[in-house]
C-alpha cells in the first residue's frame, strides 16, 4: 500500500506555480490575481476561504476577500458578482459554497463570467469539460487527476466506481475519468443513493471515488485487493481526546481498507489540499487566457 500524500503534492505543485508567475511576470505579463466572494460567518467557509487567500501569498498571486453580511440580499451578491465580472484586473474568482438559504446558488453561479469561473461550476466550463474542450475543470476532480498522474497510477481501461454524484465532485469526476486522455479512459460506474447493490459495484472496482459525505461508508469488504482509493469525505467525528473535541475523518473506513488497497488518500492531508491548488492552476490559466482568448 502506498500512501497519495496530497499535502506534499500540493506544496511541490504550489513551488512550480510560483515559478511560473516569476517568469510570467518578469516577461512582462501581469500578476494573477483572485478574488473570493465570502457571505455570512460560516466557520468552515471561512476556514477555506482563508487557506486561498493564503496559497495566493504562497505562489505570488494577488488576492481579493470580498466579506458580505449573511443579510446580503440576492439583488445586492448580484452586483457584487457584476462588479468582479467587470474588474480588468481580477483575472477569477470564486463564489465560496454554501450561500444562506434566501439566495438561489444557481443564480450567482450563472451570473458569474465563465472566463472567470475558476471554481469550474458554470455551465459553460461544465459543457466544454463534457466535450474535451480546454476549460477550468472543477477543482476537487481536477486535484484527484493530478494525484493520479502524478503517482503515474494507469487508468486506461480500468473500471472507476465514483460514489456520490453531487455537481461538484462525483458527477464531473465521472465525466473526467471517463474522457479520453492520459489520466481517463476508464470504464466508469456512477452510483449513488438509489443504486441497488452499491457494495457490489465498488467491489469491481480497480479505481474508487469516495464522496458521499459519510463516516466508514466504503468498508473493507467492499473493496477489491489492490484497488486505488481516492477519499474525498471530510467529516467530523467527536474524539474527545482532541482539544476541538473532533477528529476530522473520510468517507472510508481506512485502518481496514488501506492494507487491501495499492494507492490511497488520507483525510486530512489527501484530496483536500489539492483542491486548493487546482484552484491557483485555474487563475493562471485564465490570467494567461488559455481557455477564453
Ligand atoms: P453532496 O452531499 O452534495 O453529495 C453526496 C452524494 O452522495 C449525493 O450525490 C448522494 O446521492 C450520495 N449519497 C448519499 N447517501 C448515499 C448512500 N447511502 N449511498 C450512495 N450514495 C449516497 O456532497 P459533496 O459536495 O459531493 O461532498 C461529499 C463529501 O466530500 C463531503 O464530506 C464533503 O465535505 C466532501 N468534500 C471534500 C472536498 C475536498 O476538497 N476534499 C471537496 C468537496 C466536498
Amino acid at each position: 500500500m502506498q500512501l497519495i500524500d496530497g499535502k506534499s503534492l500540493a506544496k511541490t505543485i504550489k513551488a512550480e506555480i510560483a515559478i511560473e508567475v516569476k517568469q510570467l511576470i518578469a516577461s512582462g505579463g501581469k500578476t494573477p490575481h483572485l478574488a473570493a466572494i465570502l457571505v455570512g460567518d460560516n466557520p468552515a467557509s471561512a476556514v477555506y476561504v482563508r487557506n486561498k487567500v493564503r496559497s495566493c501569498d504562497q505562489v505570488g498571486f494577488h488576492s481579493t476577500l470580498v466579506r458580505k453580511e449573511a443579510s446580503i440580499t440576492q439583488e445586492e451578491l448580484l452586483e457584487v458578482v457584476k462588479e468582479l465580472n467587470e474588474n480588468p484586473d481580477i483575472d477569477g474568482y470564486i463564489v465560496q459554497l454554501p450561500l444562506p438559504k434566501h439566495i438561489d446558488e444557481e443564480a450567482i453561479n450563472l451570473a458569474i463570467a465563465p472566463e472567470k469561473d475558476v471554481d469550474g461550476f458554470h455551465p459553460m466550463n461544465i459543457g466544454r469539460m463534457a466535450l474535451g474542450l480546454e476549460t477550468y475543470l472543477p477543482a476537487t476532480p481536477f486535484g484527484m487527476v493530478q494525484m493520479l498522474d502524478r503517482y503515474n497510477i494507469e487508468t486506461s481501461g480500468k473500471h472507476c466506481v465514483v460514489i456520490g454524484r453531487s455537481n461538484i465532485v462525483g458527477t464531473p469526476m465521472s465525466l473526467l475519468m471517463s474522457r479520453k486522455m492520459k489520466t481517463g479512459n476508464c470504464t466508469v460506474t456512477l452510483t449513488h443513493s438509489r443504486t441497488k447493490d452499491l457494495a457490489a459495484e465498488v467491489r469491481r472496482a480497480d479505481i474508487i471515488v469516495a464522496a458521499i459525505g459519510m463516516p466508514n461508508f466504503v468498508t473493507a469488504d467492499m473493496v477489491k485487493e489492490g484497488a486505488v482509493i481516492l477519499d474525498v469525505g471530510i467529516n467530523r467525528v467527536e474524539d474527545t481526546s482532541r482539544k476541538r473535541g473532533y477528529r476530522l475523518v473520510g468517507d472510508v473506513d481506512f485502518e481496514n481498507v488501506a492494507p487491501k488497497s495499492s494507492f490511497i488518500t488520507p483525510v486530512p492531508g489527501g484530496v483536500g489540499p489539492m483542491t486548493v491548488t487546482s484552484l491557483l492552476m485555474n487563475t493562471l490559466k485564465a490570467c494567461r487566457k488559455e481557455v477564453y482568448k
